[in-house]
């Protein structure tokens, strides 16, 4: 998020009317905690328990609709226009059997018509895409919002039909971002006025509003987004706009575990965390938080909450300012997809040329997980393969060196994530003894001390995941040894 101290500063006074409210509270839910009727159904129970307080809620796309939106751009641009269209076609079924069956009958022809207007839009967008035979990152953002444009206004009727005096806000006019396409930042100061603006007097009104995650604007109005899964940050930036009492990211797990529970049904929930060490775990590949949320939250120390919203009685984990766990391990986490890339230079590399080259992956948007440089050699890793060879075209011309660029695929980061882990030796030499067969490699990911990172093919992701598991949260055994359990976690399930 950009840090517009001043800005900022002329929030705070602002803001004397919106003091801390006890009363905020910022309830962003998931795809999958809004994929179908029962989901949503959930959601009003959970919305209608806050009774008391004033909740804003914040959605995600259906579960999937983001990736089929995905799909469907890319096939447009590759000229496969009936199956892009098709594809866009189910998902407008989805949302309006959704419509109907969620949707008083008063409200449903507005609603409808709202869908059918949104989903013109999109059909002729793709036509765009096709005639341009390209999904450049400004369309691909505006294609992408689409999802949340569609689920917001969804879920806000459904609420109304339950009885609950919901408001629907586009987020587009309230997050304002910089242009930087697919992972767009918030400009803090104007989205903090239009929120406490917009969102503020519905909230002084008893009125429940409903925004859609991830997606945002330019001061001009170009649709951006805050990158994958930034429904969250979402969440994060709404709360400390409203000086919120706690924003609560309603997913589709118990909370934050000691890994993903995908990799490993051994995984347990994390009760406590500070802030930083949750954004490190979001920042090293635990998909349960996008890595930007916390910092909003952390600013303004407001609580987060990560919590299952199919049993919504569970405690999940909660997420402060000071937590000791006592640990030395608090999870494990696992990051795919990623390449890794070695980039060669026969007349050596300075810190200007790495700089050089730094800036043509940021130019092209590819975050850089890591970075080594050795005589005449970068390596890095990224997450993406995309844009390498368009980087590769545009190296060539950096200060007329000759590089040599070749990658790997199907690589994968698995971190040990604990505070100070790489101060302690004896953890990293017991690690190192039992992953030796699995030819992982370290890499040193960045400056912070809390994580060993390890980089293994793709394909021994889980078994690598199961074995530190093992090592460092043995089954029910309540050893304190080696970070194992503490009253810091909970058994799952
Ligand atoms: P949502 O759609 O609610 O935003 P996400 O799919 O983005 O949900 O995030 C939830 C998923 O994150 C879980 O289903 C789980 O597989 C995955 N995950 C990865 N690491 C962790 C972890 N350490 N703790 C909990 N869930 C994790
Ligand atoms: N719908 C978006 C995605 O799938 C944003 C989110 O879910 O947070 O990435
Ligand atoms: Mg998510």
């Amino acid at each position: 998020m950009s840090g517009h101290l001043d800005g900022h500063r002329a929030g705070l006074e602002r803001r004397s009317r919106f003091d801390r409210s006890d009363d905020v509270v910022v309830m962003k839910f998931g795809g999958t905690s809004v994929e179908d009727a029962a989901a949503i159904g959930r959601v009003i129970g959970i919305v209608r328990s806050r009774n008391g307080s004033q909740p804003v809620v914040v959605v995600s796309a259906l579960a999937g609709v983001t990736d089929q939106l995905q799909e469907a751009g890319t096939a447009a641009a590759k000229g496969h226009l009936g199956s892009a269209l098709a594809t866009v076609r189910g998902i407008y079924v989805r949302h309006e059997g959704l419509a109907d069956s969620l949707v008083g009958d008063s409200a449903y022809g507005a609603l409808d018509r709202e869908l059918r207007g949104e989903f013109r839009e999109l059909e002729s967008l793709l036509l765009d895409l096709a005639a341009a035979g390209r999904l450049d990152p400004k369309s691909q953002d505006h294609l992408l919002g689409f999802g949340e444009c569609f689920s917001s206004r969804l879920v806000k009727e459904a609420l109304c039909r339950a009885g609950i005096d919901a408001e629907h806000v586009d987020a587009r006019t309230c997050i304002v971002t910089d242009a930087r396409h697919g992972q767009a930042s918030a400009v803090w100061d104007v989205t903090e006025q239009r929120l406490q603006e917009t969102v503020s007097p519905l909230l002084e009104r008893g009125q429940v509003p409903v925004l859609g995650g991830f997606i945002a604007s330019t001061c001009d109005g170009v649709p951006t987004t805050l990158g994958r899964g930034g429904s969250d940050f979402t969440a994060a930036i709404v709360g400390a706009a409203l000086c919120a009492s706690r924003v609560e990211i309603w997913t589709d797990v118990d909370g934050i575990m000691t890994t993903d529970p995908k990799l490993c049904s051994d995984a347990r929930v994390i009760r406590r965390l500070s802030f930083d060490e949750a954004a490190e775990l979001a920042h090293c590949g635990a998909k349960v938080l996008h890595p930007a949320t916390l910092a909003p939250a952390m600013r303004q120390n407001i609580p987060v909450y990560v919590l299952n919203s199919r049993r919504p009685e569970g405690q999940g984990t909660e997420i402060v300012g000071r937590v000791k766990t006592g640990n030395a391990v608090i999870a494990i986490t696992a990051k795919r997809k990623v390449a890794a890339v070695e980039i060669e230079s026969a007349q050596g590399v300075n810190s200007e040329l790495l700089q050089a080259v730094y800036a043509v992956f940021d130019r092209h948007s590819c975050p850089v997980d890591a970075m080594t440089t050795s005589l005449g050699r970068i390596s890095l890793l990224v997450g993406s393969t995309a844009a390498l060879p368009a980087i590769t075209a545009e190296l060539r011309g950096v200060a007329e060196v000759s590089w040599d660029v070749r990658w790997e695929n199907h690589k994968a980061l698995v971190c040990l994530v604990g505070e100070n882990i790489r101060r302690q030796p004896e953890l990293a030499s017991r690690v190192f003894a039992s992953v030796s067969d699995m030819d992982a490699c370290v890499v040193c990911q960045d400056a912070s001390d809390r994580a060993i990172s390890f980089l293994v093919e793709e394909s021994k992701v889980e078994e690598l995941v199961r074995r530190l598991h093992g090592i460092f949260f043995p089954r029910r055994e309540p050893v304190r040894d080696w970070g194992g359990l503490s009253s810091a976690y909970c058994q799952a399930g």
